[in-house]
Parts: structure tokens; C-alpha cells; sequence
């Protein structure tokens, strides 16, 4: 049995380029990674997992200069950011094809799949109508 709080389910769905949050089993708060006890109502219940638009806002970011894992998909600088889902739930990601002047909190994103030759990543861009 894995435990409560496990990310297979997200890392499945990924791999099928699905997005896929937990949600607590008994308020349907929506939270991210699972928690062991949910956060509004208290729950230990195993979580339910969900497919999400990936539509949301950024709501926090920070510019890396140095690429620090090897086989990184993204050339520095790069943008990682924390998006806060229209779901409630808040997931890091990178942010690519937004110029980073133009960075601004609230802005609307959505979740997209990238694929090359080390794999697909889940990517953040601006949603169509900010695209710059
Ligand atoms: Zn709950």
C-alpha cells in the first residue's frame, strides 16, 4: 500500500500529459503536493485525484541564472514559478516564452507538454490573450 501522500498518480499522468491534482477525499479541497492531513478541513484520509485545465494565475516567480541539474531541458535564465491554479491548488513549474521584463504577478497562464530528445516536460505559458 503507498502511502496517502504519494505523487504517482500525478507523475502517471503526466507521462500521459495530464495534469492531475489531489484533492482531499472529504472536502474536495483541492491541494498540491497531497497533504497527510488536509490543510482546511483536517482529513487523513487518502486523497482523490483529479485531471485540471491547468489554467491559472502566477503567483510567485524567481529567475535562475545558473542551470543546476545537468540534463535541464531549459537554457538559463530561466523562470521558475509557483501558479496558482484555478482550482485553488499552487504547483511549481517552469514559465517559458514570457519575456522576463514583462514577468507580472496575477497574469494569467495555462499548462502546457513539451516534448525533445530528453523527454516531454510540463511547461507554463501566458495564457493566449497576454502572450507577448
Ligand atoms: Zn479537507
Amino acid at each position: 500500500m503507498s502511502p496517502r501522500y504519494s505523487l504517482t498518480p500525478h507523475l502517471e499522468g503526466l507521462a500521459r500529459h495530464e495534469l492531475l491534482i489531489s484533492a482531499c477525499a472529504a472536502c474536495g479541497s483541492q491541494q498540491f503536493p497531497p497533504k497527510a492531513v488536509c490543510t482546511r478541513c483536517g482529513s487523513m484520509q487518502r486523497p482523490r485525484w483529479s485531471r485540471v485545465s491547468g489554467d491559472g494565475r502566477l503567483w510567485s516567480y524567481s529567475v535562475f541564472h545558473k542551470t543546476y541539474l545537468t540534463d535541464f531541458h531549459l537554457p538559463s535564465p530561466y523562470v521558475v514559478a509557483v501558479i496558482e491554479l484555478d482550482n485553488g491548488a499552487r504547483i511549481y513549474g517552469n514559465l517559458v516564452g514570457v519575456p522576463m521584463p514583462s514577468l507580472r504577478i496575477g497574469q494569467r497562464v495555462h499548462a502546457e507538454f513539451t516534448t525533445d530528445d530528453q523527454g516531454s516536460h510540463l511547461i507554463f505559458v501566458a495564457a493566449d490573450k497576454e502572450r507577448t
